[in-house]
């Protein structure tokens, strides 16, 4: 039980299959008393109630817009009045789009930007200020193997330069909120087997895929979980700015 008694709050977390559902879950399983922020309203309450409940008390599963200052701010004001200090946040709303450089219009890149990198500071700053005043807290925030190595297989251009924009988000939060007691990371997955790539995936492109990863198979949402539920902890206490690959080594550098 490594999360007992703490509150966590996960975005993108009420799709079926998703990296931040199975987060919620495993967060439950280890204690913690969970609030599920997505932009659906009802999935969110969905996933919430079916989650293992918490010595805490009931989960919360509230619609949130990362992308919508005002929003954010409603979700941090109902998550704290239900739960009172929150000192886990996890960063992992996101959005794909396979397109290509000359293809991306101002709507795709301003969408894309929004959700997957103005996402986190929105989030970020409406649930810092509570952190700071009750002795510090954890932030992990999602970005991606496409980030690192330039596009990865289902993200565009755009993808990956708001990817690559959360990096340096994280960095510099760990460091301005370092003497505060909020320690702050980021994840980078390769390809993990979610609803996010849709129906694209054929399987002559999974064979091709495979090829490029030592570990032989296309990561688990519970593969990154695990790392969340790492950098939520105590076990990482003295990590901070830190990227976290979750690959299965399709990229080693
Ligand atoms: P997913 O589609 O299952 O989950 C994404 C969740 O984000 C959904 O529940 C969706 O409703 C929610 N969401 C979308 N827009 C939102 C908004 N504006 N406000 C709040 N919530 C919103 O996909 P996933 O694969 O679990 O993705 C989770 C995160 O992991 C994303 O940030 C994604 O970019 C990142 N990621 C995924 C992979 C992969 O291969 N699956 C690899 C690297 C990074």
């Amino acid at each position: 039980m490594l999360l007992q008694g703490k509150t966590a709050v996960i975005s993108g977390a009420a799709s079926k299959r998703g990296i931040g559902r199975a987060t919620a879950e495993l967060f439950a399983a280890h204690g913690a008393r969970v609030a599920i922020l997505d932009v659906d309203a009802h999935a969110a309450r969905q996933a919430a109630s079916e989650l293992s409940t918490s010595e805490l008390g009931k989960h919360l599963g509230l619609r949130c817009d990362v992308t919508d200052r005002a929003s954010c701010e409603a979700a941090a004001r109902d998550v704290i009045e239900a739960f009172g200090p929150t000192s886990i946040l996890i960063n992992n709303a996101g959005v794909t789009q396979p397109v290509k450089t000359l293809e991306i219009s101002d709507a795709d890149w301003q969408r894309i930007v929004a959700v997957n990198m103005t996402g986190v500071l929105n989030l970020s700053q409406v649930f810092i200020p509570n952190m700071r005043d009750h002795g510090g807290g954890s932030i992990a925030c999602m970005s991606s193997v496409s980030a690192q190595r330039g596009g990865g297989i289902f993200g565009g251009p755009h993808y990956s330069a708001a990817k690559a924009g959360v990096l340096g988000l994280a960095k510099a939060m760990a460091r301005e909120f370092g003497p505060a007691g909020i320690r702050v990371n980021s994840v980078t997955p390769g390809l993990i087997q979610t609803d996010i790539t849709g129906d694209k995936l054929t399987p002559e492109m999974r064979t091709d895929i495979l090829k490029g990863i030592p570990l032989n198979r296309l990561g688990d949402a519970r593969d990154v979980a695990n790392i969340y539920l790492f950098l939520a902890s105590d076990l990482s206490a003295y990590v901070t700015g830190a990227v976290i690959d979750v690959n299965g080594g399709m990229l080693i550098h």
